[in-house]
């Protein structure tokens, strides 16, 4: 059975108005509306999240980030809740430009647990800084992944979404994107990990995205060659003509 495809943008802190961001969602709300099998899920600025929810069609939308508790003392977070009441779907943790900015593969993990605690889904980012050709940048991986989902329970891993994201293929100063081949046996070995965590059943049928340096020319081959469930884009889903053009890719792909 022909698989459905997962093509989330995240938008980082673009645009700055909001009449621009409503320019973007439109024109990816047109091209979601005629991609059969494809899930369009957009992740804008916070500030904007409210306005775009009011008319989303088949669009989904996500936060880029949220906080590990639900309501209190915390100025300045976003609460799982909050997000949830609003009508997101997806949260995006553990992405670079956050670990950088200070998330612990702890507060990755708590985020993650607060993520599915409210029935929402967490699109959990992994990747390696750099590759070494022992191989032993792999064994990070999945310490990492094993310590975020550490005692998350079968029920609530059906909701995960996994993007394997070399941070060297991550934004402005990235070195290049990843090959379609070398994506495929990563995600063969990342699905392995969650087979082992969750069980076969759960663990096969949980989507692995490719992200890092994704563009409308190297977009098809990821999703054919590579054969990911998805793509989490970043640069180029501000490009709008290439963002709707990578989802009828998409729609091509299934
Ligand atoms: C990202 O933001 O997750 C990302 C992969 O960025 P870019 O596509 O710009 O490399």
């Amino acid at each position: 059975m022909a698989r459905s495809r997962l093509i989330v943008a995240n938008w980082k802190l673009n645009p700055t108005t909001l009449a621009e961001a409503k320019r973007l969602a439109l024109a990816a709300k047109a091209a979601s509306a005629k991609a059969k099998k494809v899930q369009v899920v957009l992740c804008p600025p916070a500030v904007y999240l409210a306005t775009l929810l009011t008319a989303p069609g088949k669009l989904l939308f996500g936060a880029q980030d949220t906080f590990t508790e639900f309501e209190g003392a915390f100025t300045g977070e976003i609460s799982p809740l909050q997000l949830r009441d609003l009508g997101v779907k997806y949260v995006i943790v553990g992405h670079s430009e956050r670990r950088k900015r200070g998330d612990t593969l702890e507060v990755i993990a708590a985020k993650t647990r607060a993520v599915l605690k409210t029935n929402l889904a967490p699109i959990i980012c992994i990747g390696e800084d750099k590759r070494d050709g022992d191989g032993d940048y792999l064994e990070g991986l999945v310490r990492e992944l094993e310590f975020i989902l550490d005692k998350v329970p079968r029920q609530a891993a059906k909701r995960i979404v996994l993007a394997y994201e070399p941070r060297w293929a991550i934004g402005a100063l990235a070195t290049g994107a990843d090959t379609p081949e070398q994506f495929l046996h990563h995600a063969i070995f990342l699905r392995k990990t969650l087979v082992n965590l969750f069980g076969k059943e759960i663990g096969m049928s949980l989507p692995i995205l490719y992200g890092g340096s994704v563009n409308v020319k190297n977009a098809d081959s990821f999703l054919t060659v590579g054969q990911a469930d998805g793509l989490l884009i970043g640069r180029e889903s501000l490009q709008i003509k290439n963002l709707v053009e990578i989802i009828k890719l998409a729609a091509k792909a299934v």
